[in-house]
């Protein structure tokens, strides 16, 4: 563990713990220990500094990374994260897990991620736009629909991707819709994105209480973050009849063991920017809520919130990771041998690439989907991933991280052998 370079709501490297998680699938499976090796690496990464003419007058200076991990299942997907503490080695494991989580969902792309250390709550509009199209001009070369294509992650949305497709599209003299996904409707987005990450995660959770025979509507659930995933997430599983009992934003939580009037806490949020002060709920810190009593507990915001502090704690039977590594590789053993069931991240919140690949593949062709078509499909693809997972699991006598990361690797790893190593 190299605390120095670890970010501040990081405790460990999240770059060394992906790479201590590869070597042990690598182990479990019996992959090659060369290809391992290779796997281990992020292929490529840029550094770039951003000067950004603030509203006051002055100029400063950001810095941003993009990094590809690995290309041989296709060219390399994955979202641009803005956060006060982006580190490089954050954003290689984000890379590598993005490649994890493309081949375990078929789809044809590798795996990428970009990162700006900026504050994104601080910056106004203008800010927050001409930051978006330099640090677009400086990673121009190295983005593009055959190349490496960005998508929203933390701290980015919509507007912020109808920059990139913009900025990009200027300087190639016409609009290049593959160049990134998460884009608005108007300018060649797809239906079914903005929730996509949720619904995917739904899907996992449906498919889970088959096997439980139970239905959605018996559990309790608990959701931390209520950002993209996490707010459609309690919206989707709250309409699904689930007890949704607290949510939470970096702020903090609400919580009603009656459970939370969901509607209400979306449109408190909307209107006052935060969950604090919900009516007919107790307040929680982030950290309290990781242990209340309930049947799913769905981390949807940061990275490492469950770790050998606090996973004996956790009073779930399911951790739905909403988002990518909440639970460190110390905190799986123990949710392990406690029997809790962890759907991990590159299973429970593929839904997000799922649907940038429709989108990608609609801005191709020119030829947009149907919303219904688009969730069917994502559907599909979500189960699909999810019994080839639960069937690993069982014949491998392994965990649910196990079996969906040694499917993944597997691919990768084939796809590579398959290719050859160049030259
Ligand atoms: N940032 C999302 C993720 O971590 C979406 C990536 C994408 O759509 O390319 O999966």
């Amino acid at each position: 563990m190299t605390t120095a370079e670890a970010p501040s709501h990081l405790r460990e490297n999240p770059f060394e713990l992906a790479k201590a998680q590869l070597r042990r699938v690598g182990e479990v499976f019996a992959i090659d220990p060369n290809l391992i090796g290779v796997l281990s690496q992020c292929k490529k990464g840029v550094e770039v500094s951003i000067p950004v003419s603030m509203d006051d007058g002055s100029i400063n200076v950001f810095l941003g990374y993009r990094v590809t991990h690995n290309i041989a299942r296709g060219p390399s997907k994955g979202g641009i994260r803005y956060h006060p503490d982006v580190t490089q080695d954050e954003v290689k494991a984000l890379a590598m897990w993005m490649t994890w989580k493309c081949a375990l969902m078929g789809l044809p792309f590798g795996g990428a991620k970009g990162g700006v250390i900026c504050d994104p709550k601080h910056l106004s509009r203008g800010e927050l736009e001409r930051l978006t199209r330099r640090y677009t001009s400086e990673i121009i070369n190295d983005i593009g629909p055959e190349r490496d294509i960005p998508a929203p992650d933390v701290g980015t949305d919509g507007r912020v991707m109808a920059w990139i497709f913009d900025t990009y599209s200027m300087n190639k003299g016409h609009s290049v819709l593959g160049v990134v996904t998460g884009k608005p409707l108007s300018v060649g987005g797809s239906l079914g994105r903005v929730e996509a990450t949720a619904r995917g995660a739904m899907y996992t959770i449906q498919a889970m209480a088959q096997k439980q025979d139970k239905r959605v509507d018996e559990y309790t659930v608990v959701i931390q973050g209520f950002g993209n995933v996490g707010a459609h997430l309690a919206r989707l599983i709250h309409g699904q009849g689930a007890k949704v009992v607290a949510v939470s934003d970096s702020r903090g939580g609400v919580y009603n063991p009656k459970g939370i009037d969901v509607p209400a806490a979306l449109a408190h949020k909307q209107e006052a920017g935060t969950l604090e002060g919900l009516a007919n709920a107790e307040a929680v810190t982030n950290e309290e809520l990781v242990e209340l009593p309930c049947e799913i507990l769905a981390p949807c915001a940061l990275e490492q919130v469950i770790t050998e502090r606090n996973a004996d704690r956790v009073k779930a039977s399911v951790i739905c990771e909403g988002a990518n590594g909440p639970v460190t590789p110390t905190a799986d053993h123990v949710l392990e041998d406690r029997g809790v069931l962890v759907l991990p991240d590159v299973l429970a919140n593929a839904g997000g690439v799922v649907v940038s690949y429709f989108e990608w593949v609609q801005g191709l062709q020119e030829y947009f989907w149907r919303e219904e078509e688009v969730n069917a499909k994502l559907h599909d693809i979500s189960v699909r991933a999810f019994e080839e997972t639960w069937l690993t699991r069982e014949r491998q006598a392994t965990s649910m991280r196990m079996a969906a990361y040694g499917l993944a690797v597997q691919r990768v790893a084939e796809a590579t052998t398959t290719r050859g190593l160049y030259p």
